[in-house]
């Protein structure tokens, strides 16, 4: 038997069951594979479920998610985090509304033409969504053909000759979305990243890494170091006990999201009695890692042109906060319960 034969046999017994896949054939609509391929970037399954459920129960076809404000899908993905995802979704589906009528194009190049479609999620949509023989290749299946080859080279370094494999089992299995799901639930939950469980695993006679021993130095990834960021954020009280919030702007880290305000050269934004409390609250970003520093006060009014305006705290849950702001209300709140 191949090793495309014997992942196949394994996945008619072992499939997760996610609401996004199909088995043994395409998923009847790409709109679902492609709104559960974004949300999966950078996001773990278990994170993703319930998210899932409650965005297709809320934009149950592309038309409603393009006709939807922004508002409304940034509420909705609140809590996911890398929000960029969020408006290029939106920005996606009037895209396809508008040029595509509505229908996902199946062709990869035509998919990468569109807001927030890469390379990967390009062949996601057309593997699952139109079952084509197109190599579904994340970090799941990048350990699973490492190991499987016993490439101890840097990751970066080899990628064509991962794809390129990736590619000849993809071309030699009778269902490429089964393929690819096989690969990617063998990663998840036999070949993990430490302590594999080789035994379960019906390709342990084809690996290499399993024979050698070297399945713990496989696959070879060199970390970047993050940069450390510090800085304030500001609970900003009137005398109505309403706290100062304000809009980002629509570029760059966390775009549109409701925030209070915070910065990190660890400055204050304007003369007044600024409180330093000792809570922190850290966040993970992709680049960095931040801590910030809660700084309170209270104000009788702002400076002119300062941004941003005043709302009691119980009407936080209208707006759609960043991971990292919610922590900070959290703390606050919590403080002073
Ligand atoms: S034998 Fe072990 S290391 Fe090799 S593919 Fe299977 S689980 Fe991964």
């Amino acid at each position: 038997m191949t090793v495309t034969e014997k992942l196949s046999k394994w996945y008619e017994k072992n499939a997760r069951n996610l609401p996004w896949r199909v088995k043994g054939k395409a998923h009847p609509n790409p709109y679902e594979v492609w709104i559960s391929e974004i949300m999966l970037q950078q996001t773990t399954v278990k994170t993703v479920l319930p998210y899932f459920k409650r965005f297709l129960e809320r934009f149950p076809t592309i038309t409603d998610l393009a006709k939807a404000p922004i508002e409304d899908v940034l509420l909705l993905w609140q809590g996911l985090g890398y929000y960029t995802r969020a408006r290029k979704l939106h920005e996606c589906a009037q895209v396809v509304m508008n040029k595509h009528n509505g229908h996902f194009p199946s062709d990869r190049k035509e998919l990468m033409k569109l807001p927030g479609i890469g390379s990967y999620t390009s062949a996601a949509i057309a593997s699952f969504g139109f079952n084509l023989p197109e190599a579904v290749v994340d970090g799941n299946v990048i350990r699973v053909l490492t190991r499987l080859k016993g490439w101890e080279a840097p990751v970066a370094t080899i990628m064509d000759q991962i794809n390129a494999f990736a590619e000849e089992l993809t071309q030699a299995s009778s269902c490429p979305a089964d393929h690819a799901s096989a690969m990617m639930d063998l990663g998840a939950g036999i070949c993990t990243p430490r302590s594999p469980l080789c035994t379960f695993c019906p390709l342990h006679y084809d690996c290499i890494a399993y024979k050698t021993g070297e399945t713990e130095s496989i696959p070879n990834i060199s970390k970047l170091k993050k940069e450390i960021k510090k800085g304030y954020v500001f609970w900003i009280e009137n005398n109505c006990a309403q706290v100062l919030i304000r809009k980002r702007t629509e570029k760059g880290l966390l775009s549109g999201l409701t925030e209070l305000p915070w910065n990190t050269d660890e400055s204050f934004p304007f003369p007044a009695d600024w409180h330093m409390t000792r809570k922190t609250v850290k966040h993970i970003f992709t680049h960095f890692d931040l801590t910030l520093t809660i700084v309170k006060t209270q104000v009788d009014s702002l400076p002119e042109g300062f941004d941003g305006f005043f709302t009691a705290p119980e009407n936080f849950k209208n707006y759609p906060f960043s991971t990292l702001m919610q922590k900070v209300i959290k703390k606050v709140i919590n403080e002073k319960k």
